[in-house]
């Protein structure tokens, strides 16, 4: 029987850090980091995200503020918006909460970020930093799962490891972070063999977005088994990827949905804020 990774004590153990790193700052440099996070309209999911980054940037000790234009704001006002923000020295961290409203590139929103403030690090610019291999702000929610693997000790030099998904803030910077871990990685999307690849998998991330796809006979016995998937069923409960009471017999080490992987995201994007905060020094 699996172990299970608990995802909300790591992410209180992140935010705990960040805390102190933010109160030395503030007693020795006099500096408060500041996170903004602009939010257009009125995506129901994007308000509890919103809730969510605001509570644990003021938990930990930073200023944030929260804008929030209704979902006519044009492209060009938001880009100018986000323009202010990156002149603002006040202000550590823009984020553009995401989706946007269908008349806004999306594309061109997070590019006009500054890559030292693009915290989601989502940025091309810093999309480039992570694949060449140099220190810039890192997608938080693989960011977060690297925390995860080493709070259980798991080194990936060596091991099999298999992302499921490619998208531009999980698949993708995912497979790259464990590249650099040094494991051997493989990428599967909609027309992989899943099952053929899964069962190679000392280390499985399933981001996929469609609930208990990858089933638990699947697994090879022994292991690590992160699932980003938070998907939200008619019963209004929270679904993994990952056939989780099959999987938890054959794994090692697994996350539950929710309480895994989610409670990450938001205490690496402090730890992300932070980073900007010092580097302005
Ligand atoms: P996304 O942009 O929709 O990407 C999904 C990926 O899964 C795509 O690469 C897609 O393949 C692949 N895929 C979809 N159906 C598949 C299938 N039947 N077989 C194989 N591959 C399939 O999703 P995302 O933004 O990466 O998010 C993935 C999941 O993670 C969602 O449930 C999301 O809610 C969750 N999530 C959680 C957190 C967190 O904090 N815990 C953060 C972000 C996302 P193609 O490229 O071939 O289309």
């Amino acid at each position: 029987m699996a172990q299970l990774i608990d995802g909300k004590a790591v992410a209180a153990r992140v935010r705990a850090e960040v805390k102190a790193e933010v109160e030395k700052l503030k007693a020795e440099r006099g500096l408060v980091p500041g996170l903004t996070v602009v939010r257009v309209g009125e995506d129901p999911a994007s308000k509890i995200y919103v809730t969510g980054k605001k509570k644990a940037a003021e938990e930990v000790g930073f200023n944030s503020w929260e804008l929030h234009p209704d979902d006519k704001i044009t492209q060009d006002e938001l880009l100018s918006l986000v323009d202010k923000l990156n002149k603002d020295p006040a202000v550590h961290g823009v984020l553009v909460q995401l989706p946007l409203p269908k008349h806004i590139d999306a594309e061109r929103i997070i590019s006009a970020v500054r890559p030292e403030k693009d915290v989601d690090g989502f940025h091309p610019m810093n999309a480039g930093m992570l694949s060449v291999g140099k220190p810039a702000p890192r997608p938080c929610t693989p960011f977060g799962i690297m925390r995860l693997l080493e709070e259980i000790g798991y080194d990936p030099a060596g091991k099999r490891a298999v992302v499921v998904g490619r998208s531009n803030i999980v698949g993708k910077p995912m497979a790259l972070m464990l590249l650099a871990a040094d494991a051997t990685v493989t990428v599967c999307h909609r027309k992989s063999n899943l099952e053929a690849e899964v069962a190679n998998a000392d280390i499985l991330v399933a981001a996929v977005g469609v609930p208990e796809l990858i089933k638990g006979e699947w697994i090879k016995p022994g292991a690590v088994v992160i699932d980003v998937g938070m998907n939200r069923m008619p019963d209004g409960k929270l679904k993994g990827d990952v056939e989780f009471e099959k999987a938890k017999e054959r794994a090692s080490f697994i996350t539950p949905v929710p309480g895994g992987v989610g409670p990450m995201t938001i205490a690496m994007l402090m730890r992300n804020t932070l980073e900007a905060a010092k580097a302005t020094l």
